[in-house]
């Protein structure tokens, strides 16, 4: 077994603090990877606090996870010691059944997510990336290019797939008008592959102050969704909006927005139910209301590859592992900008 250390939640209260486990031993189709950063996804804060009732404590958050490999099993050809590598939300899946056999992972019935999930070799629960090391099957490693900063891509592995793959999933192009839902860690990469799609991109955000960080982002036009008269004006013009918002709140007002055959999407996971939309709103103009997990391994390289050649990383704060709690707090109060992400130097055994 590896000796391993990082932080943990214990249970839904507490602050998160140091944790020292055990990983498995690799095998031949293993990679040893060693923690550089971890991007702070809000799927973490849902997770730490029992907000979605599936959690197994202690927990070791994390799930965008970039390092260097420094270990490979004696079946592994693509990756050598020392290459910058990244894991997302995913360590495993069976592999052959028809999701894994399309490339669609995140969908099988045997995924492993990368925490606070059953672990098919040990029988346990999977620890995650706030942490200094992790052992995964080379099936999900990705290749990551050294010209990025490599902190800044950390939140690609999860904010970064989860906005590309539904964008790239209803063809997303120029003359398209699309709107992003929600300025933190996957709004604001949203924000980005919109506009890199060549989309007319809209941002709706609660936060009067990030109007100015949209439109640098890449947003055309913002709109405080507050603002019913704001929002009036564009009353079904849109082809896609896509909803990152981590709390409940009312979908009629995105729905009525769109135009004929119009698609909501949502990918935020609020702890409690939004209202059910209004059937007419659905109906009246072809409307679809649906949903996206992550990408699938190919896809996120796929991304990955192209954040590479159009130079497109995250925006980050980067912090010491002993502020994560803080950054829980900020995040909760929709005051990031747009991704914390821990280096994993400020971890000590
Ligand atoms: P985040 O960085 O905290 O951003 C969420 C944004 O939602 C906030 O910045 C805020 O933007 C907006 N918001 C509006 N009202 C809010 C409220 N009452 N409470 C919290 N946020 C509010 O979160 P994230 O990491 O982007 O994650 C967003 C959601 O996506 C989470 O529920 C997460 O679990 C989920 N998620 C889903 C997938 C998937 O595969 N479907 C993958 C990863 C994450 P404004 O200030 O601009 O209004
Ligand atoms: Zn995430």
């Amino acid at each position: 077994m590896l000796k391993s250390y990082g932080y943990a939640a214990y249970n839904p209260q507490t602050p998160l603090r140091s944790f020292n486990f055990e990983r498995r031993d690799p095998t031949a189709q293993d990679i040893v990877i060693e923690i550089l950063y971890c991007g702070v996804c809000h799927s973490d804060i849902h997770q730490a606090r029992n907000e979605w009732k599936s959690s197994s404590y202690p927990m070791v958050p994390g799930h965008e996870i970039i390092g260097r490999v420094s270990a490979t099993g004696t079946e592994v050809s693509n990756f050598k010691i020392g290459d910058p590598v990244g894991v997302g939300c995913m360590v495993d899946s069976c592999g052959v059944c028809g999701d894994c056999q399309e490339h669609q992972e995140q969908f099988c019935h045997a995924a492993v997510f990368t925490y606070n999930s059953p672990d098919k070799h040990t029988g346990k629960i999977t620890y995650g990336g706030y942490s200094n090391q992790i052992v995964v099957d080379q099936r999900f490693v990705l290749h990551i290019s050294e010209n990025l900063d490599l902190a800044a891509v950390a939140p690609l592995l999860c904010a970064g797939i989860t906005t590309y793959s539904p964008l790239r999933h209803w063809n997303i192009k120029a003359g398209d008008k699309v709107g992003i839902v929600g300025l933190g860690g996957l709004g604001h990469m949203g924000v980005k592959f919109a506009h890199a799609f060549g989309a007319h991109t809209v941002l709706f955000t609660t936060s009067t102050h990030k109007v100015e960080d949209a439109l640098r982002l890449g947003a055309d036009e913002v709109v405080i969704s507050k603002n019913i008269d704001e929002m009036q004006k564009h009353a079904q013009s849109f082809n896609f909006i896509l909803d990152t918002v981590a709390a409940q709140h009312d979908l009629d007002q995105y729905l009525s927005l769109l135009k004929r055959d119009g698609i909501l999407c949502l990918v935020g996971v609020p702890d409690y139910p939004h209202p059910t939309p209004s059937v007419a709103n659905l109906i009246f103009k072809r409307r679809s209301l649906v949903g996206s997990l992550i990408g699938g391994i190919q896809e996120t390289q796929e991304m990955l590859d192209f954040c590479a050649t159009h130079n497109i990383v995250a925006d980050i704060e980067l912090i010491d592992i002993e502020k994560i709690n803080h950054a829980y707090e900020r995040m909760l109060k929709s005051d990031v900008k747009y991704r914390f992400v821990i280096d994993m130097a400020s971890l000590t055994a």
